[in-house]
């Protein structure tokens, strides 16, 4: 089977070894967190607020999304704004409140790292290290999050080939996690009516060449309320193994991406649709069993 997206880049430099493609791995890989399996035959739906804000605005978000059947927790601390001036998260007192969400909840959380200085803090709160779009080519912060041993939610550049995006995917790989979950979530054109186009093709392409899971964050991917729950279902519809969805108790409130955040029963209305449409893919949505 050709394995190759129609470019002549996918092996430069000769036999070099290429750690995200199926070549090397002909196995899928499956990210385990607390028995949640990501890469495997159920899919797993990560909800929660862009920015954590407040242990109020943190625990009634995560309380809703984990009464839906949302599986892990999402929730920015360090955020990597376009603008100085907009809110750059709480930091550490995020981690912090993050962290008491988790043990309010059950939910595993994942959270972004920005810095490579900050990769040993973050890895002491998180259960997954978010590298988000902005930082796809960050080499510094890839070479450090793959030498520790957590699971790392690796988002695709907004202007990234999938060549490239999984070319830079080794310099984690190559340090030895192997624990990489892929994330599709949009990409720049010249289409304004959306925040960006989220590249559904992405998610078949990746699967075919890579054995890493793959997601899908609709949230950035469209940038507006009301195609996340379509752009959802669609995800699913393709293929992903899982969903990256931002959900908020007050949206209109939010200090970051507000109008593309989920209120709580508009999340509740789309996880019961899900569950239709990963039936009819022959797939399941994940479920939290939790030991208390
Ligand atoms: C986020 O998930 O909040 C985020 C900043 O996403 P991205 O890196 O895709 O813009
Ligand atoms: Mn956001």
């Amino acid at each position: 089977m050709e394995l190759s997206t129609g470019n002549n880049q996918n092996n430069p430099g000769g036999s070099t070894p290429r750690l995200a493609r199926r070549q090397a791995k002909p196995k899928k890989t499956v990210v385990s967190i607390n028995g949640i399996q990501i890469g495997g035959s159920e899919i797993v739906v990560m909800a929660g607020p862009c920015a954590v804000e407040s242990r109020e605005q943190l625990l009634e978000t995560a309380k809703a999304v984990q009464a839906s059947g949302a599986t892990i927790l999402r929730g920015g601390a360090f955020k990597p704004r376009s603008s100085p001036y907009s809110f750059q998260g709480l930091g550490e007192e995020g981690l912090k409140l993050l962290s008491q969400a988790r043990q309010e909840t059950g939910l595993p959380v994942v959270t972004e790292v920005i810095d490579p200085r900050q990769v040993e803090l973050v890895c002491e709160y998180a259960d997954i290290l978010q590298i988000g779009s902005r930082n796809m080519h960050n080499f510094p912060l890839l070479k450090e999050v793959g030498m520790c041993r957590k699971p790392v939610l690796y988002k695709r550049g907004m202007m990234a080939s999938i060549d490239d995006y999984l070319l830079a995917a080794e310099y984690i790989l190559k340090q030895g996690n192997e624990q990489v979950i892929l994330c599709e979530r949009g990409i720049r054109t010249f289409e304004t009516s959306t925040r960006n186009t989220l590249d559904l093709s992405a998610v078949p392409v990746l699967k075919r060449l890579s054995h890493l899971p793959v997601i899908v964050d609709p949230s950035h991917g469209t940038g507006l309320r009301w195609i996340v729950p379509a752009m959802a279902k669609a995800a699913v519809a393709v293929g992903a193994d899982g969903l990256l969805i931002e959900v908020h108790y007050k949206p209109e409130e939010a200090l970051s991406d507000g109008p593309q955040s989920l209120y709580p029963d508009e999340f509740a209305q789309l996880m019961e649709d899900l569950n239709k449409v990963a039936q009819a893919v022959g797939r399941k949505i994940a479920r939290l069993v939790v030991n208390h």
